[in-house]
C-alpha cells in the first residue's frame, strides 16, 4: 500500500482532465490532486484508479468517478472547519476528498461490511473522520447535527426532510435526486430557515436504499 511518483503522476493528468471537463475551485482540484484514490479499491481494479469513471468496490457498490466527486464537492462550497455530513461512505474517498479541504466529516454508511472494511482503510491512511457510523442515511445523524453541509453520495427517490432539519441556517445539501438517471440539486438554508432550491446537471448513482442489508 504505496503512494509512488507514478500514481502521483497519473493523478495530476486525471485532475488537469476533471479541470478540462469543467471543475475550477483549486481547493477541490489540489484535494483530488493528493487523495491516492488507488489506495481505496480494496480489489483488482486499482490499477485503473486514475481513469475518469465509477468503479465496482465491494458489495456491490461503486466508488464514484473522480468528476462527479470534484463536482458535488465544487457545489458544497465547503471551508476550512465545516462540519460536513456525508450520506454512503462508500470506500470512503469522497470522506477523504472533504478530509482533504479541511472538512470536519461526519459520514454514515449502510452496509456493515463496507463500514468496517473502510473504518480499517481510513485509519490505516491517516484519515481521521470525526464519526464514522453504520446507520440509515435517511434520518441523517441528529445527535450531531446542525451541520454547515450535508452530502449524500447515492441517488434519493426524494429529498429527505430530515436532511434539510439538519442544516444550519447558511447551510448548504447537495443531493441526487431521481430514480435512472439523478438531477443534482443543491439546496440553500439562508439565516431564516427559507430553503432554496436549484438543478445542476444529470448524473447517475447507486440507489439510497431504506433497510439495512
Ligand atoms: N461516497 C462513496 C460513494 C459510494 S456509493 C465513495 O466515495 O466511495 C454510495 C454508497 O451509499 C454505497 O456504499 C451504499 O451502500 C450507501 N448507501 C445506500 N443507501 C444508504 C443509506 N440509506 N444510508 C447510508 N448509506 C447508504
Amino acid at each position: 500500500m504505496q503512494d509512488l511518483p507514478y500514481h502521483q503522476g497519473e493523478r495530476l493528468k486525471l485532475v488537469k482532465e476533471i479541470e478540462r471537463k469543467g471543475i475550477n475551485d483549486p481547493q477541490v482540484l489540489q484535494a483530488i490532486n493528493k487523495v491516492p484514490r488507488h489506495l481505496f479499491f480494496g480489489n483488482s481494479l486499482a490499477p485503473h484508479a486514475y481513469v475518469d469513471k465509477a468503479f465496482p468496490i465491494a458489495a456491490g457498490q461503486t466508488i464514484s468517478q473522480p468528476f462527479t466527486v470534484a463536482f458535488q464537492t465544487q457545489l458544497l462550497d465547503v471551508k476550512p472547519g465545516m462540519k460536513v455530513l456525508e450520506i454512503g461512505t462508500g470506500s470512503g474517498y469522497q470522506a477523504a476528498v472533504l478530509m482533504e479541504m479541511g472538512a470536519l466529516v461526519y459520514t454514515i454508511e449502510r452496509i456493515k461490511e463496507l463500514f468496517l472494511q473502510t473504518k480499517h482503510r481510513l485509519e490505516q491512511l491517516g484519515y481521521r473522520p470525526k464519526y464514522q457510523g453504520y446507520g440509515d442515511g435517511y434520518k441523517g445523524l441528529p445527535m450531531y447535527a446542525p451541520f454547515d453541509r450535508i452530502i449524500v453520495t447515492a441517488a434519493a427517490p426524494y429529498i429527505p426532510e430530515a436532511l434539510v432539519e439538519q442544516l444550519k441556517p447558511g447551510g448548504k445539501l447537495v443531493i441526487p435526486v431521481g430514480q435512472n438517471d439523478q438531477v443534482m440539486k443543491l439546496i440553500e438554508k439562508d439565516e431564516n430557515g427559507n430553503v432554496k432550491e436549484t438543478d445542476h446537471g444529470i448524473f447517475r448513482f447507486v440507489p439510497l436504499l431504506k433497510n439495512k442489508e
